[in-house]
């Protein structure tokens, strides 16, 4: 890594503790995420870092786990919005006012770096490009295959409360009371049949 890269922040912290974040949580330098490391820095400091922002993603891949990992909006707590376009695009905004940026990959900026472009659209195998030919790449390349625009949200912004829980006279676990008079599995309605051999580890009522 060039000296100068390596004393780069992004995202608050050094780029060094960026990709152990990145290393810890998916076992190497996927490309995906350090991409969307970039996309996030440039998203807050174009929303402003000391502004709370809610965040919108555009795809169900890699991009999630990369605002997880850099914004404290998280699936869990409600602030990350997915939704499934498949574009490699995520939005920052502020949650009071609804203003914000989205940032997205630019595929005709990343002609300039043809491997980027070639992965991207998997016009390679992946054996042929190796991962650290890519991840410098990507580091060379920086805000350059990014754009941006100023956004206002019109949908997708309220935040999922949690309604109410009731317990299911069937089965006696909880679930959302809105579903039904029992829950969704015992309405047969399921993703699941219990496998015989394990159907008497469930506790006995
Ligand atoms: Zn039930």
């Amino acid at each position: 890594m060039h000296s100068e890269i390596s004393e780069k922040h992004l995202c608050g912290q050094p780029l060094i503790d960026c990709f152990r974040i990145v290393e810890n949580f998916h076992g190497w330098k996927a490309p995906g995420l350090v991409i969307g490391m970039f996309m996030i820095d440039l998203a807050r400091e174009l929303v402003g870092e000391s502004v709370e922002s809610d965040a919108i993603v555009e795809t169900r891949h890699c991009l999630p786990d990369a605002i997880q990992l850099f914004t404290p909006c998280t699936i869990g707590n409600g602030w990350m919005k997915i939704v499934d376009w498949d574009k490699f695009a995520l939005s920052l905004y502020d949650r009071k006012n609804r203003n914000g940026y989205r940032v997205w990959l630019d595929l005709e900026k990343t002609k300039q770096f043809p491997d980027l472009y070639n992965w991207y659209m998997r016009r390679v195998p992946k054996k042929t490009l190796p991962l650290e030919v890519l991840v410098n790449t990507i580091l060379s390349a920086q805000r350059a295959i990014l754009s941006y625009e100023s956004i206002y949200i019109t949908r997708l912004y309220e935040r999922d409360k949690k309604g109410k829980t009731t317990i299911c006279s069937v089965c006696k676990e909880a679930y959302a009371e809105k579903l039904g008079k029992v829950c969704i599995s015992c309405q047969g309605r399921g993703y699941y049949t219990a496998s015989e051999n394990l159907i008497n580890e469930r506790s006995e009522q």
